[in-house]
């Protein structure tokens, strides 16, 4: 991986083809040594990455208000001159600045933290103040958020048409004396020579069939508008490019991928994945017979299998991977899964242990609680291949742990994982089978995004024996109600979870309340079994606890979110989330997926701790009106954003700088379609014309070149 540059240490290249785009800021004008060293800081490493910083807004005349039309209230931006800077000493010390435009005079009022403004706010600098008007003996803004315009004509300031950049601000940005008017005088010398200093890495063709502007005109207009049109489709352009270079490298990681020819084709005549299917108490759905012909014809070919795996909860996975994985053990090779937690591994090794048992076949679990000396005998069984099938948590990525022969990854809940650390698994057999399975079903924006160099397939279909669930919200005052419908499920011979919250930070307190709630319900139904499981639980006892309730010998499961995973108990058709405004949507979703896994209508109750914010109240509202994945992780990535939705460190894939994953959604096909017709008209990008395009695309991504390694 390529260091990234230190400042000063990266002389314009000699070979660039873009010498001003690709300069050093340190040698951009009004910069030098010291400020490139806080540019650094935030990554800014030439001129490229400094026009690419985006204003945050834009002081637009024509939203400008007049002083003389203000009303109280209102939250306004007013351009103005100032008249009269004063300090008035008193019990409270404070600065006032009288700012006058020609309509009418305006007082700017701090209290605290003006002593360096006072020094800049002399009579006479025209300034841009923004916040809510209140009136105290005239009209006044406190505390205002001030731009210092020294550029703006101050003797016509109801002209329109001129549009200025804000741009971000904090502390390092500051220290550098780089707040926006600092940047403007930066940049706008910059932008007066784009045209032709700046030449566009896009081809024209690409510009031209996407409808793109030019990259000097969208980095002017982006800095520079004349309209708020004119700015957005600025960005509207710089944003595509985002998508476009992260689908270039997607695409030529899979391109990658797709030469080589020295994986392994798994060939057997699938007589083990036969009798499992012919044992199984029910018959496959289509969905899942579609979906192990897809992973089937990858595991007979020698290109290595790179699929994802889509399906909500309940949608059957885990048999889909066993049959995957059988047929790698019949033809004597081993297969790992991955799974994030132990009591998912727990889970799992039981399952598949009796999936599997038809065929001989007798799954090692592997998770960091059990004793070093039987940890060290399953290894033994690991490495010398005599485990084919094998299970665990991060127990599975250590040192010690060698595969004599492994054919397959397997990957539960991916979300939970990060690039890297399914690149340690696979980097530990030779170039293996990868399926990554996850329920969080991603809205397909995101999987082209994201995934987009793997192949995936869909379970959109629910074993038709799985019941319906009705959800319903209610708060304190119907308790009562909810006891009677314990009370009824348990005379059915029903399962009850219920389920509490479990921050980190609050850790001591939830734990307290999911243990009084346990009490108070073995209080509540003395005649009913009652159990708890949490985190503290001891990890065998916690499954021993949950294998009664799986039996029925149980009736109430009182829980933190450990159950969030995996659990599967089909007589369970009652469950309710305390507090539930405090969850995440894709959480209360996985959590209500541990009911109506069997026949007959289930029920799950959202109960309120507390009045929910705005945001809660969604979420409780999509909860009760649909029970489909895909409406539900749409609606939760608007509402958090796709950062915290995937977790997209996570991902060791880049965060956008400017573009923004929902508001953008409708750019991402046409890049991904734009970046993989130049790599299949010129899969090595040797074509003169894409030559600029080539040292964009290592200028973004030197720092990233993990990305284009990983896969
Ligand atoms: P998930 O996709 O959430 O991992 P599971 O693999 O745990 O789902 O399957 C959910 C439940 O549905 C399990 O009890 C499983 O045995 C059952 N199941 C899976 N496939 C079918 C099917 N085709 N018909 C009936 N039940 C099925
Ligand atoms: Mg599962």
């Amino acid at each position: 991986m390529a260091p990234k540059p230190q400042p000063g240490s990266t002389k314009p290249r000699a070979e660039s083809l873009q010498p001003v785009w690709s300069r050093p800021v340190q040698f951009v004008k009004g910069i030098g040594p010291k400020r490139a060293q806080v540019l650094h800081e935030l990554g800014i490493e030439t001129a490229a990455d400094l026009l690419l910083n985006l204003p945050r807004r834009y002081l637009d005349r024509s939203n400008i208000a007049r002083i003389g039309a203000l009303l109280e209230g209102q939250t306004v931006t007013v351009v103005g001159k100032v008249a009269m800077t004063g300090v008035i000493k008193g019990g409270k010390s404070r600065l006032e600045v009288t700012l006058t435009d020609g309509t009418g005079e305006l007082s700017l009022l701090w209290f605290a933290g003006w002593r360096f403004l006072q020094e800049t706010l002399k009579k006479g600098v025209i300034l841009a103040a923004s916040g809510t008007v209140t009136y105290f003996h005239g009209y006044q803004i406190l505390h205002p958020e001030l731009e210092i315009l020294e550029d703006w004509d101050a003797d016509d300031l109801t002209h329109t048409g001129r549009v200025i950049p804000v741009y971000p601000s904090g502390e390092v940005w500051r220290a550098a004396r780089l707040d926006s008017r600092g940047l403007r005088r930066v940049i706008k010398p910059l932008i007066d020579g784009a045209e032709t200093s700046i030449i566009d890495y896009l081809p024209q063709a690409v510009r031209d069939s996407h409808a793109q502007p030019s990259l000097p005109w969208s980095i002017s207009h982006a800095h520079f508008p004349e309209t708020a049109a004119d700015a957005e489709q600025a960005r509207v352009r710089l944003a595509f490019d985002e998508f476009f270079f992260l689908e270039l490298t997607l695409a030529r990681r899979r391109a990658a991928i797709d030469r080589l020819q020295d994986g392994r084709a798994c060939a057997t005549a699938g007589t083990w994945a036969r009798q499992i299917v012919d044992s199984l108490p029910w018959k496959l759905t289509k969905a899942q017979r579609r979906v192990i012909g897809e992973i089937t014809a990858d595991l007979r070919s020698d290109r290595p299998m790179r699929r994802l795996l889509q399906g909500d909860v309940g949608s059957g996975k885990t048999v889909v991977a066993a049959l995957a994985m059988v047929q790698w053990a019949e033809a004597g090779a081993q297969t790992a899964l991955l799974v994030p937690t132990e009591i998912l591994a727990e889970q799992h090794h039981h399952t598949l242990t009796r999936l599997l048992a038809p065929c001989g076949i007798t799954p090692v679990l592997l998770t960091g609680s059990i004793s070093s000396q039987e940890r060290k005998t399953r290894q033994k069984l690991i490495a010398s291949g005599e485990a084919r099938v094998i299970i665990g948590t991060h127990a599975l990525l250590s040192e010690g742990v060698d595969f004599h022969d492994l054919g397959m990854v397997v990957i539960d809940e991916q979300h939970r994982f990060g690039v890297a650390q399914r690149q340690k698994l696979v980097d530990k057999g030779r170039r293996p089978d990868l399926l990554i399975m996850t329920a969080t079903p991603i809205p397909r924006t995101l999987a082209l995004t994201f995934y987009g160099d793997l192949d995936v397939s869909v379970l959109d279909e629910k074993p038709p024996q799985l019941g319906r669930v009705r959800t319903a919200w209610r708060g304190e005052d119907a308790r009562e109600k909810i006891y009677d419908y314990i009370q009824e499920a348990g005379s059915r011979g029903d399962l009850t979870y219920i389920v509490y919250p479990l921050v980190e930070l609050s850790e001591k307190s939830d734990l307290r309340a999911a243990t009084d709630g346990y009490e108070a319900l073995c209080q509540r139904f003395p005649q009913r079994r009652v159990g708890l499981v949490h985190g503290r639980v001891k990890s065998v006892d916690r499954l021993a606890t949950m294998e009664r309730f799986y039996h029925g010998d149980l009736d109430i499961l009182v829980s933190t979110t450990v159950i969030e995973v995996g659990v599967d108990a089909p007589a369970a058709r009652l469950m309710v989330i305390e507090n539930a405004e405090r969850f995440g949507l894709s959480q209360l979703h996985q959590l209500r997926g541990r009911i109506g896994r069997g026949p007959g209508e289930s029920i799950c109750v959202l109960m309120l701790g507390s009045e929910p914010s705005v945001i809660a109240r969604e979420r409780l509202e999509v909860m009760c009106r649909t029970n489909d994945g895909f409406e539900i992780a749409e609606t939760d990535l608007r509402l958090r954003g796709p950062g915290e939705f995937l977790g997209t460190r996570q991902h060791g894939l880049p965060e956008f700088q400017i573009a923004e994953l929902i508001r953008d959604a409708i750019l991402v096909e046409p890049a991904r379609k734009a970046a993989w017709e130049i790599l299949q008209s010129d899969p090595q990008l040797t074509a003169p014309d894409h030559q600029l395009l080539c040292e964009e695309w290592e200028r973004r991504f030197t720092a990233r070149t993990e990305l284009l390694e990983a896969g």
